[in-house]
Formats: C-alpha cells, structure tokens, sequence
C-alpha cells in the first residue's frame, strides 16, 4: 500500500498550488487528477487574468504550466478518479477502485462544476456563443447582444457584469419572481441595460457554421405557462443557474453548507477533521477565480505543513 505525507485531490489551480507548495516543502505530494485533469481552465480558451501573462494565456496550457512547476520539486500525479475515502482513523486511507493509498493528511481541492441546461444543443455551441462564465468570456461578446439564463445571485452577477460589453442583456428566468437577493436584484433593475423575460425556458440554442467556425444566432424559447414557442435572436448565451460543489465523495464526513460547499475554519483550510484541508472552488462559492483558488491551495499547503509538523510528521 502505497503511503504519502499528503494526498490532493483535484488538479485544478489550487490543487496544483498546493501541489507546487507541498513539493517544495519536501512532503511528497500525490496529486489525484481526476476525470477533468487542470480542472474548469481546461474547457476554457483565453484566460486573460491570471496575473504575469500579459497577453493571456491558454486555459489548458495554464494548467499543464503550473503541473510541470509542480513536478518538478516532486510531486507525482495520478490520472485516476478517487472512488472513496475513509477518515475515520489515521492514515486516512483513499481508494481508487481496489487499489488504496494511504496518507496524514489529505488536501480536498475537487472545485465546482456549472450547472448546464443539458440540452444537447447547449453542449454543442458551448465556447461558440455559450458559457457558463462571464468573468472569463464576457470580453468575447462586446457591442453584441447577450442573454442570462436563471434568476439567482449568479446570474445577476453575470448580466451586471456583461452589461459592460454586451449592447443588451436580456435574462431569461422560468418563473415571474427572482430568486436572488435584494441588492443584487435591485441593481439589476436600475443598472438599465438589462431586460428580463419572464416564465421562460431554452428548448434549443440554434446557430450557423461558416467556413468550419460555429456560430449562435437565435434561442428557441418556450413560455412556461402556454407552452408558446418563439425564436429569441441572440449572440451570446450565459447559463447562470448555479454550481455544483463536487463534494459527493465527502458527504457525511466533512461539513457542508446548505448547498454542499466544505466548510474550512475562520480564514484557514482547516475542516473538521483535523488534518483534512480544502481549498479552490470546493469552498468558496463566493470568487471563484483561477487566482483565489491557487492562493487557498498555496494556504492549505501551509496548513498541511504545520498541523503534519505538530504530529510529529515532518
Ligand atoms: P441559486 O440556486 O440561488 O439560483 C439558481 C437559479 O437558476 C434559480 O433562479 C433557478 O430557478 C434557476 N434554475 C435552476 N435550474 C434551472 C434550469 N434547469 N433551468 C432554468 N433555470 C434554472 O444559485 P446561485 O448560483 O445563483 O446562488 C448560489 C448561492 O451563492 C446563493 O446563496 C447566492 O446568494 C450565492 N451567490 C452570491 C453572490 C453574491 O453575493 N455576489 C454571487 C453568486 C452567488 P428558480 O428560482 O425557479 O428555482
């Protein structure tokens, strides 16, 4: 049975932060990669603020980037997804399939993945009109025209920040009533750039091809309460109806919030069970950037390091 001072599970900017740290401070990490090695960046094109890349950067090649400086002090990556793990004693023990690790401490780094439509069509134009991120591709869709699908914090926080580039942005909600809070509702009323279109659902996102290049055009709409169809024309579309944390493989193990994100103590990585630490996207439902999950990852490897140091571990 193979055994390491620290395990990480996830590989996106925090776990291969925590990696980079971990390595450097001589403990060895194994990285779980899981099935989206490098995480969200890898399904995304230009990241253009991650700082020190003044001209952006390729998602993917962000992540094979930060992978290598990891490497290179010792880290060592499995590509392989973590089935379960038991941490009821020490070593905690992690399993891939049959086979099973064992470790002191473990960092959960296993990020959030956006809730999609799943409409076929949706997966078809994702990166050619659709995303599920205006941080990241809302620069793509200046002077256009551009719509929001749901009726959170999230997808007010998306049409507020595509109202900086798009020429109209039109949320599209399946009920008559926001969920999203007040302030955050209220500013999207005044900010006068924004239309809503209430008891609405997406049936098909429809486009057209040119010379191999993929291009959204218009929305097929059905209205909630008739069952009307029409076409909506549109540039861009934003599906905002939220993330999920992917915590499956801690459930009654490590706390969570009402939506299932970790939970980690005050400003640290600490969770409940001593010696388990989490960082990126898995716990942090409120930034969610590349740069704020690789500074958890570089906290959790500090955590790490102490709490193995006051074990005795070193
Ligand atoms: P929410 O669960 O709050 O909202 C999701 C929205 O998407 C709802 O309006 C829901 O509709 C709609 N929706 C869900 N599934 C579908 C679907 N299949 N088709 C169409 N619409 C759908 O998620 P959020 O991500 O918005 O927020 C999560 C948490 O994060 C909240 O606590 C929020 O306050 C917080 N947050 C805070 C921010 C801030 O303070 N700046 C920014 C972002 C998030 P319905 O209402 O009908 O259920």
């Amino acid at each position: 049975m193979e055994h390491r001072k620290v395990i990480i599970i996830g590989s996106g900017p925090a776990g291969l932060t925590a990696a980079l740290y971990s390595a450097r401070a001589n403990l060895s990490p194994l990285i779980f990669e899981g099935n989206q090695p490098g995480g969200q960046l890898t399904i995304t094109t230009d990241v253009e603020n991650f700082p020190g890349f003044p001209e952006g950067i390729q998602g993917p090649k962000l992540m094979d980037e930060m992978r290598k400086q990891a490497h290179r002090f010792g880290a060592e990556s499995k590509y392989e997804h973590v089935t379960s793990v038991d941490v009821s004693k020490r070593p905690f023990t992690v399993h891939v399939g049959e086979t099973v690790y064992t470790a002191d401490s473990l960092i959960v780094s296993t990020g959030a993945s956006a809730r999609l439509l799943g409409l076929e069509s949706e997966k078809e134009y994702m990166g050619y009109g659709v995303s599920a991120c205006a941080t990241c591709d809302g620069f793509f869709f200046k002077d256009l025209e551009v719509a929001v699908i749901g009726g959170g914090d999230t997808a007010m926080e998306e049409a507020l920040f595509l109202t900086k580039f798009a020429t109209k942005v039109t949320v599209i909600h399946r009920r008559e009533e926001l969920r999203a809070s007040k302030i955050m509702q209220e500013r999207a009323l005044k900010s006068g750039k924004i239309e809503f279109k209430w008891n609405s659902v997406v049936e098909e996102v429809k486009g057209t091809e040119e010379n191999g290049m993929k291009k959204m055009t218009h929305l097929v709409l059905k209205n909630t309460l008739n069952g009307e169809l029409e076409e909506f024309p549109v540039q861009g579309l934003f599906i905002g109806i939220g993330h999920k944390p992917n915590t499956e493989l801690f459930e009654d193990i490590l706390d969570m919030d009402e939506s299932g994100y970790l939970v980690t103590k005050g400003k640290s990585t600490y969770t409940n069970v001593d010696g388990i630490f989490a960082c990126g996207d898995v716990q942090d439902h409120v930034y969610r950037q590349a740069v704020s999950a690789a500074g958890s990852g570089c906290m959790a490897s500090i955590d790490a390091e102490r709490w193995l140091a006051e074990q005795g571990i070193e």
